[in-house]
């Protein structure tokens, strides 16, 4: 029987413990903290529950498809919901918009809301889910490094030269392209946030992305965002995969380009199969240290990375739902701060999420459990403590100007997570969400690939290589690598 080790009880590190199992491999993962879950994962605080990373949950037959997988209902294991209203949008001089998920509903509120019409609306969604389909089930859900067998690199490169997926323009020249207000082209250009870029950098292409969110929805898990991951856990402690926590694994064990374990707690455990769940660039740079990194994919520009203050708030506000952004005046000069000079506007846009508007215990009575994030720099060394005092009070000013309130005296706990605390708790370099940054139009392709070159038996997953970050993505780079397990075994 064949063994794996996982290094990292990250989302990824679960969903490929799952699949090996399903595969009749013997699997142990190895995480440093005392928890599983790495970003997606929660915390109490006074009487408060936060979810401590994601908050957006899309395609959750990512997550379903591992129960199956399993020979398990997925409904008897995970429920969510799904929602109508996606997102509240506040704008600086007042203007409120109420995001729906229904496409028509969408467009008409945006035709009374913005000056452009309804077609226009509908016509960028059709777009939107024109790039998606073209582009998809390639991109995102095979490993691109392995298409010599159907296809070439060039095609592949080419099929990204079409003029309607939009890679040789920006998303916000695009944007500008198809709307006539500043309000709503804002508003669209946000997704570049999605995988932590910048709109006036990253390609077109990206436009792809609200049909996510329109299309297939967005949902919210019962028992909040964590409900990902202690499903999942349970499930792969229930099909036998060993979990050890507190347990950083130091190096991966290597002869003549061969992985065959690990150190940990200086022990060495041995196995068939590694696959790597940490960062690639502390893989590289940490673990396999004798061995030559891939530099040129190391070096790429990361994605950003979040400064969030996690609020117990003692009061309800009727006019928030489970998502809602404050947007900055200046959304240029945000990106600007945050891409060039690795800092965070002095009016930042302020994203809040309330998940005991539907979970009523994660806040007490009278009360909200308030996550509220604004996109910031990696960590490169920057002075964190007078950046986090300095954002606290612009936040504060902006939300009390708009919300009509004195929020310092709501706020009856606190705890923060700043670039280096993420990098601290996951091991993420400069703490950022998604891995590399989607700034340059061929970030899809240098990506690093689900498997190593170079050494064999060595495999990756995780939001820093192919396809990229976020949850969904995570999930499929877990079935992208092992797939290939399954073909590099015969299994
Ligand atoms: P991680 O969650 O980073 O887990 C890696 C694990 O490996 C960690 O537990 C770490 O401790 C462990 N580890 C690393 N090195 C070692 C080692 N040497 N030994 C032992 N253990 C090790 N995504 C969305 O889809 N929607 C969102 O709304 C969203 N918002 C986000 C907001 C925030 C604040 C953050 C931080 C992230 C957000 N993301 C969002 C991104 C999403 O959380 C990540 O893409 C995803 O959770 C990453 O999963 P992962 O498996 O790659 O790794």
């Amino acid at each position: 029987k064949k063994k794996a080790i996982i290094i990292g009880a990250g989302i990824a590190g679960i969903a490929s413990a799952i699949r090996l199992r399903s595969l009749g491999i013997a699997v142990e993962v190895y995480e440093q903290n005392t928890y599983p879950g790495g970003k997606l994962s929660q915390m109490s605080l006074g009487g408060y529950r936060f979810d401590c990373g994601p908050s957006l949950f899309t395609m959750p037959q990512f997550v379903e498809e591992l129960f199956e997988l399993s020979g398990k209902k997925a409904e008897e294991h995970f429920l969510y919901l799904k929602k109508d209203v996606v997102c509240n949008y506040f704008y600086n001089d007042g203007v409120k918009f109420t995001a729906f998920a229904d496409k028509e509903k969408f467009a008409k509120e945006a035709s009374l809301v913005f000056k452009d019409e309804t077609a226009s609306v509908i016509r960028y969604f059709q777009r939107s889910q024109l790039k998606y389909n073209l582009t998809a089930s390639l991109f995102l859900e095979k490993s691109l490094h392995k298409v010599s067998t159907y296809l070439s690199m060039d095609t592949l490169k080419s099929i990204l030269q079409l003029q309607k997926l939009n890679v040789n323009t920006t998303l916000n020249d695009y944007n500008e392209r198809s709307f006539k207000d500043p309000k709503l082209i804002q508003l669209f250009n946000r997704f570049a946030t999605y995988n932590g870029s910048s709109p006036y950098k990253t390609p077109g292409i990206m436009s792809m992305i609200p049909h996510l969110e329109q299309h297939f929805g967005t949902f919210f898990p019962k028992g909040g965002m964590h409900a990902i991951t202690q499903s999942l856990y349970d499930l792969a402690v229930d099909l036998g995969v060993k979990f050890h926590f507190s347990a950083f694994v130091e190096e991966i064990l290597t002869q003549k380009n061969k992985a065959y374990g690990i150190i940990v707690d200086n022990q060495a455990v041995n196995a068939d199969i590694i696959i790597s769940n940490m960062d690639i660039v502390p893989t590289y740079r940490k673990l396999l240290q004798k061995h030559k990194a891939p530099e040129k994919i190391l070096q790429q520009e990361r994605s950003s990375s979040a400064l969030i203050f996690y609020w117990g708030i003692k009061k309800q506000f009727p006019e928030l739902d489970l998502h809602n952004i404050f947007f900055a005046k200046d959304y240029k000069k945000e990106f600007e701060a945050i891409f060039e000079n690795n800092a965070i506007s002095n009016d930042p846009t302020v994203y809040v999420n309330i998940t005991s508007k539907h979970e009523t215990a994660d806040a007490p009575p009278g009360s909200e459990n308030w996550f509220v994030m604004v996109n910031a720099p990696g960590d490169t060394g920057q002075d964190w403590d007078e950046i986090v005092a300095e954002t606290k009070e612009n936040i504060i000013s902006k939300l009390n100007r708009i919300l009509k309130v004195d929020m310092k005296s709501l706020i009856e706990h606190e705890a923060i997570l700043n670039p280096a605390t993420i990098e601290s708790t996951t091991q993420s370099y400069q703490g950022s969400l998604y891995g590399a940054a989607s700034n340059d139009k061929f970030a899809a392709f240098i990506r690093h690939p689900n498997f190593s070159k170079k050494v064999k038996h060595l495999y990756f997953c995780g939001g820093s290589v192919h396809p990229g970050g976020g949850i969904p993505l995570c999930l499929l780079s877990a079935k992208i690598a092992t797939d290939i397990i399954k073909k590099d075994y015969k299994l």
